[in-house]
């Protein structure tokens, strides 16, 4: 019996099953895949021309839920990370978006920015960077917790937020692309120098050889029959390019930044991930090893040219061709049945205002400044000229309590003249005063996303709620993502691999419930700030 035990160990820790005859008791390696601002629809609406080894081999062999939302708002990268991996939502993790207001040094923080490290393989100033905002585990640092930190993290992706949150605070590295070293980067909370193979690895250029050509179509044009004509007035144009139109000019000029805005910084990811798997020999040690992957590129992209460009089809497109590539690596590299894969996003998107205003359908867009300035000069008349607003962010009012102070004017005055302006506005569909959220009246599941997104020292004092289809939009083309409705929460859910069985749930599964999916496949404790329930379909 001892004897046959120590055989079963040797064929399960050098993988003598990785051709699914039988798979192992807990899988070699965990990778969850985010990518950034895809739309649940993504998965089906490019079919006609996804291959057979990426989305639709995910779909057709694995478990989808097919329903699947987030449960607060602001629906934005930081949060989305957060919650995917902590199995949490703002109010409890405290990611309650990219940038928030601090009122105490009256100044913005950047969900992932720490004062007390630096940039490691960067001298950029805002590579100091780590975890600490967030105040609860992600599943990794469960994971890890689970065995004495014998199980190997690392977080990888263009953006810096996209790496670090999902790693969580145990992590071995949380890796990000920095165009201004041309490569990839991290920070000394994580280690004091880059690991050789990194330095020679970034030696290389790895992005060099995408930016040194244009970005073309990847298949003839003919086929792009879900999208609207290449180049139309909503879409942005980038610097030194004459529109939006195929093919797009790099015009690398020794920067790589700009790879981040095309297909490419995605495929560069994907190399990367396969460096790190290889070099860091991932899922070849006795204890399960997590690699958390972001593809951001689709997040820029999206908001550059909305989700019916034929930009963003061919980013689905190679994306798709990157995928099947990568999970083609990984039956090689760690073997089929040895890993357990997701995929999911982190928020989705919004269509472009201007487009759905061309089909007749509501939309619009705000900006931040002129709300601050409408509601100023309106808060100005009813009760004098003072600074009243510290900030308009994240749809959240942050009023001067010591200016309210000064003139004795109390919260419920300011809101009550606010919401009685802004409801004359166009686009607004609601405000409510945060600290009486529990008293207010909702619509239909709205009560708890509002309330799960509010961590008190991080949030503002009144809440400004669009009508859908309306943002806060950063510039006059392109389209964003933030809000409670369907089109930014409704996000894909594919499980793939280790000990899943195909099929498709249909049943309403929250973005919370991936990380307690997880601890119950590994068979470890759920993050300490979760939420979420274990998805029965996954682990049957
Ligand atoms: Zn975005």
């Amino acid at each position: 019996m001892k004897y046959l035990s120590v055989v079963l160990t040797l064929f399960i820790t050098h993988g003598i099953f990785a051709q699914g005859t039988t798979i192992p008791a807990k899988p070699k390696l965990v990778v969850g895949i985010v990518v950034d601002q895809m739309a649940y629809e993504f998965l089906y609406r490019y079919e006609d021309v996804y291959g057979s080894g990426g989305f639709k081999k995910l779909v057709k062999e694995g478990y989808s839920c097919e329903n699947t939302h987030f449960s607060y708002i602001p629906t934005y990268t930081g949060p989305g990370h957060a919650s995917v991996y902590t199995g949490s939502v703002p109010a409890i993790n405290g990611i309650v978006s990219n940038d928030w207001y601090n009122r105490e040094t009256n100044s913005f923080t950047y969900v992932t920015s720490d004062p007390t490290v630096s940039g490691v393989g960067t001298t950029a100033l805002t590579a100091g960077q780590s975890p600490r905002n967030m105040l609860t585990t992600s599943i990794c640092d469960m994971l890890k917790l689970s065995n004495q930190q014998r199980s190997k993290v690392i977080g990888i992706a263009l953006k810096d937020r996209g790496a670090i949150l999902p790693a969580g605070h145990s992590a071995n590295a949380a890796y990000w692309y920095d165009g201004s070293m041309n490569g990839w980067v991290t920070s000394s909370f994580y280690m004091g120098q880059l690991p050789q193979w990194i330095k020679d690895y970034n030696a290389t250029a790895p992005a060099e050889k995408y930016l040194n050509k244009n970005w073309s179509l990847f298949l003839p044009a003919e086929n792009y029959k879900n999208a609207t004509a290449d180049s139309v007035s909503w879409e942005s144009v980038n610097i030194g390019e004459p529109g939006s139109k195929f093919p797009h000019y790099l015009n690398f000029t020794g920067n790589s930044e700009l790879i981040k805005g095309t297909p490419f910084g995605n495929t560069i990811t994907k190399e990367f991930a396969e460096a790190v798997v290889i070099n860091e020999k991932m899922g070849k040690g006795n204890y399960t090893d997590f690699l958390c992957v972001s593809f951001s590129s689709t997040d820029y992209v999206g908001h550059a040219y909305g989700p019916h460009s034929v930009e963003t089809e061919d980013t689905y497109l190679r994306l798709d061709h990157d995928l099947s590539e990568f999970i083609t690596f990984l039956d090689t590299q760690v073997g089929k049945g040895n890993y357990l894969l997701f995929l999911t996003a982190d928020h989705g998107v919004s269509p472009v205002p201007q487009y759905l205003q061309s089909l007749k359908i509501p939309a619009g867009t705000k900006t931040d400044v002129q709300m601050t300035a409408d509601m100023e000069l309106q808060l100005d008349k009813e009760f004098g000229n003072k600074n009243w607003i510290l900030t308009y962010t994240n749809q959240q009012v942050y009023l001067n309590y010591a200016a309210m102070d000064s003139a004795k004017i109390n919260m419920e005055d300011i809101y009550d003249a606010l919401k009685t302006y802004l409801l004359q506005q166009d686009g607004i569909a609601n405000v409510f005063l945060i600290d009486e959220l529990s008293e207010a009246v909702y619509p239909e599941g709205l009560r708890e996303k509002m309330i799960n997104g509010i961590y008190p020292k991080r949030s503002g004092d009144i809440q400004i709620l669009y009508e859908p289809y309306w943002f806060d939009a950063y510039r006059p083309t392109g389209t964003t993502h933030g809000s409670h409705y369907a089109y930014d929460t409704h996000a894909p859910l594919v499980w793939y691999g280790w000990k899943i069985k195909p099929g498709l749930n249909y049943d309403p599964v929250s973005i919370t419930d991936i990380a307690p999916t997880i601890a119950a496949l590994l068979k470890i404790s759920e993050p300490n700030g979760c939420v979420g329930k274990v998805i029965g379909g996954v682990v049957k």
